[in-house]
């Protein structure tokens, strides 16, 4: 699932634009991104994504207009208001951390804390955490840990200067500490 994005300005800004035009822009917006693209739409992917009849003429006039760029055998769609959509290389990021969080779930509510963040886990943090993950089944270890599961790291949000980045790089380096464990568990 993707998302395609769009200023409130957009009609305003497109105001100059026939119906036409501006559903053939959105709809390649919506294909670029579901293609992870990066607003680069080939020429021959057209007729899979639009609606328009006269895409032609549509084409036409969002070149002329300033909306998309020819270059050969692509259209680039990002002459205006590129910052709006995500790069591919975002939306693979937030699948791959999706992923992983989804796993480290799954491991942790059967009692699997290998992936799991200390601070965030109720078993890493005790210093037989390794221990735990080997808890017979029975002691239902899930309760407790399903309900802290998806705290926050710090509970009271704090913006004084310096302190959001810090946290936000504690978080992504512990995330890569589990990936890392979740690529030594899988090789
Ligand atoms: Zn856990």
């Amino acid at each position: 699932m993707t998302w395609t994005k769009l200023g409130e300005e957009f009609p305003d800004e497109a105001g100059d634009l026939t119906s036409d035009a501006f559903r053939l822009h959105v709809e390649a917006l919506a294909w670029s991104n579901r293609r992870l693209l990066d607003l680069i739409v080939p020429k021959r992917d057209l007729r899979r994504f639009t609606f328009v009849t006269d895409s032609t003429a549509a084409v036409d006039e969002l070149v002329r207009q300033g909306w998309w760029q020819d270059c050969e055998g692509d259209w680039f769609i990002g002459m205006k208001f590129p910052e709006w959509q995500q790069e591919r290389e975002q939306v693979e990021h937030r699948r791959a951390a999706n992923r992983l969080s989804q796993n480290r779930k799954r491991k942790h509510d059967i009692g699997n804390h290998e992936l799991c963040i200390p601070g965030r886990c109720k078993y890493l943090s005790s210093a037989d955490a390794r221990a735990d993950s080997s808890t017979p089944s029975g002691s239902d270890p899930d309760r407790f840990g399903t309900e802290r599961y998806g705290e926050p790291l710090t509970t009271k949000p704090s913006f004084e200067e310096g302190k959001f980045p810090d946290r936000r790089t504690d978080l992504v380096r512990a995330n890569d500490e589990a990936m890392d464990r979740l690529r030594a568990v899988s090789s």
